[in-house]
């Protein structure tokens, strides 16, 4: 009895030490990239463009047409796993500003917080101070900018519907939902004072955002989660489609989530978006999200599937590089 006991420990022993080798080589070793180097954009192709957009991970997204722009967002600081999980976190001062120095951004018109989890929102009220930007987003966005001190005429909060003009952008704001990660949902409730714990940026109200320009639409899903009908009877060309987790969700919920998102808006593009690795410094080369947290390869083996069963272009952008979406 003793014996068997004995060994059914030994059994239990081995298994956690090897569950936490085979942990550690999937954060050391997550997957690669250059499968899709074939599907990125050619460089210097913005000389022309009608709007320029540049991706700097997560959701991080900026939009120029010469004259204005908007930068969905505008989240670089990345504090690494550890930080994240068992200290405070707050905006990198010095990382936020090599950040829009290394992007050549000195003044944006507005910056949006898709929703209010700290991979997107947290750095959103510094940026808009260093920008003159107008922060929007949900209230518990308004929130985030409160607790860092952006003043109330910095701040509006939008809701489901809305559109806001921006020169020649208009965005609207149409409520959407967040891939089910066991972390959504929640309002932050009152100003939120960083240093704070990762998991008090709550949710908030998570949005689509469609951004027009000149009779063309562009559509950015942060979160890979979608509210049935929600899109139904909107149009966009292209998609900036978030697939963080995707890779983990069953096939009858890549098929909704394509189904939501792409099919319902018409879209004849589509962009991947937070893929990845958030906890990586954004001057670092960019990984996907390793395994166990996601499957990155197999929600790009997914997305290169539908669109060439439905005529939709899947392009690979890579972060730092300005594009033309449209091109
Ligand atoms: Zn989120």
């Amino acid at each position: 009895m003793r014996r068997l006991l004995k060994n059914i420990l030994l059994i239990l022993l081995l298994l956690a030490i090897s569950g936490v080798a085979w942990v550690g080589y999937q954060f050391t070793h997550p997957p690669t990239l250059d499968a899709y180097a074939k599907l990125s954009f050619q460089e210097g192709s913005t000389k022309d463009a009608e709007v320029r957009a540049t991706f700097f991970g997560v959701s991080t997204l900026l939009f120029e047409d010469g004259k204005n722009s908007i930068l969905i967002d505008g989240f670089f600081t990345r504090p690494d796993k550890l930080s994240v999980l068992t200290r405070k976190i707050s905006p990198n001062l010095d990382v936020i500003g090599q950040s829009l120095k290394r992007a050549n951004i000195q003044h944006i018109d507005a910056v949006i917080a898709a929703h209010s989890h700290y991979d997107h929102a947290m750095d959103s009220p510094e940026v808009a101070r260093r920008t003159d930007a107008i922060l929007y987003g949900s209230m518990s966005t308004a929130n985030i900018g409160r607790g860092w001190g952006l003043p109330e005429q910095q701040i509006h909060v939008v809701h489901h519907g809305e559109s806001v003009k921006v020169g020649a952008f208009d965005v609207v704001f149409l409520n959407a939902e967040h891939a089910p990660t066991g972390f959504t949902g929640g309002e932050i409730e009152g100003p939120l004072k960083p240093p704070v714990r990762a998991n008090q940026y709550k949710e908030g109200q998570c949005f689509s955002i469609l951004i027009s320009h000149k009779g063309k639409t562009i559509l950015v899903q942060s979160s890979a989660g979608f509210v049935k009908s929600g899109l139904s009877g909107r149009h966009a060309d292209v998609a900036f489609l978030g697939i963080g987790t995707l890779g983990k969700q069953t096939d009858q919920y890549r098929e909704e989530y394509w189904h939501e998102t792409v099919k319902a808006t018409g879209v004849k593009r589509v962009i991947p978006i937070h893929w990845d690795d958030f906890t990586r410094p954004s001057n670092a080369p960019f990984a996907p999200m390793p395994r166990p947290f996601d499957d990155f390869e197999k929600s790009m083996a997914f997305l290169l599937n539908q669109g060439e069963k439905e005529h939709v272009e899947v392009k690979f952008l890579y972060p730092w590089i300005e594009i033309d979406p449209f091109k």
